[in-house]
């Protein structure tokens, strides 16, 4: 009896694996679809200086336009990218796409500092070989600043094989395109190695930057990582600034950037194009 129950389980068990396998092979294929039948959208959101509330760029932020399920969050379908390499071609073509957008709105609307766009690399993608060459083509294809191009790694990317990524990394940093560390302070230990990256920002991660409103202790958090940052002399962007609370103890503190729901949330270009034609008057900096 013990004997035959635990065959039954087995069996509920494969079926249950075999159930889930099937959708993620869907999920996989229609995904696939997805990039060669034009689904995946950019959508951007402003980041702005905090000194004077003006918008210095924008982080490309993709979303799948679903013919059913509407307009898909990278939450929902990036890590499966991930798993099955779809990341490689799907970050391509948003690179692709984000510095084709960032030309046309450098020239639309001309500033001291050319309007910078921030892109997502996943690790699969910058461990790609083709990485470097595909930088190169893009930059002379959408003819943008090389400085006006970010990409954004992550801490655990440049903590999986430090000596190839600091290599990798100078690849790039010599083509005079930027790097940020996203998410920063989520990660493990790569305050030991930060100097040893060409880094030029990092981005303060939102759970830290929501200490700041809730009062937790941890707020101090942001203001240790803005100060590392100004000791290194990198650029700090705050991300997930959702009241005037955070974005005026963030202008004390002096990090340079800020990104948020505060000031915008990820828009799709139409919007920003309204935006940027009515700015900087749109954000005025946060009083005191
Ligand atoms: P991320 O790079 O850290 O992007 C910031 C995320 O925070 C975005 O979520 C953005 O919508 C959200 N956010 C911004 N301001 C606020 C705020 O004030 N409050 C709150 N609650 N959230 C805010 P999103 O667009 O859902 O993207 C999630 C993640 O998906 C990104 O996190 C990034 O890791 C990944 N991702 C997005 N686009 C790409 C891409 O093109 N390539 C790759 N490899 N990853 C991407
Ligand atoms: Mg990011
Ligand atoms: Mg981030
Ligand atoms: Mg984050």
């Amino acid at each position: 009896r013990a004997k035959s129950g635990g065959r039954a389980r087995i069996d509920l068990f494969d079926a249950n694996l075999r159930r889930q396998a099937m959708a993620v092979m869907r999920t996989e294929a229609e995904l696939r679809a997805a990039l060669e039948q034009g689904q995946l959208r950019l959508h951007y959101q402003p980041i702005v200086t905090l000194e004077d509330g003006a918008v210095a760029g924008f982080e490309a932020l993709m979303r799948w336009e679903h013919p059913e399920r509407g307009l898909v969050p990278p939450g929902d379908f990036i890590p499966l990218a991930e798993e099955s390499g779809l990341i490689v071609p799907m970050g391509r073509w948003a690179l692709r796409e984000a510095a084709r957008q960032a030309a046309c709105w450098q020239a639309r609307f001309p500033r001291p500092q050319p309007l910078f766009i921030s892109v997502n690399v996943s690790s699969r993608q910058f461990r790609d070989d083709d990485l470097v060459g595909l930088v190169r083509e893009v930059l002379a294809e959408s003819g943008i600043a090389p400085s006006s191009l970010k990409l954004e790694l992550t801490e655990s990317l440049l903590m999986e094989d430090p000596d190839r990524c600091r290599e990798r990394m100078m690849e790039i940093r010599a083509m005079d395109v930027r790097l940020s560390i996203d998410d920063f302070g989520t990660g493990y230990s790569s305050l030991a190695y930060l100097h040893r990256f060409p880094v030029d920002t990092l981005k303060i991660d939102r759970s830290f930057v929501r200490a700041i409103s809730s009062g937790e202790s941890n707020a101090a958090i942001v203001q240790v990582i803005a100060t590392l940052a100004s000791i290194l002399q990198l650029d700090a962007v705050a991300e997930g600034v959702e009241t005037a609370e955070e974005a005026g103890f963030l202008q004390d503190i002096r990090c340079k950037y800020a990104q948020g729901f505060h000031f915008a949330r990820p828009t799709p270009p139409e919007g920003i194009e309204r935006l940027l034609a009515e700015c900087p008057a749109r954000y005025a900096a946060p009083a005191g």
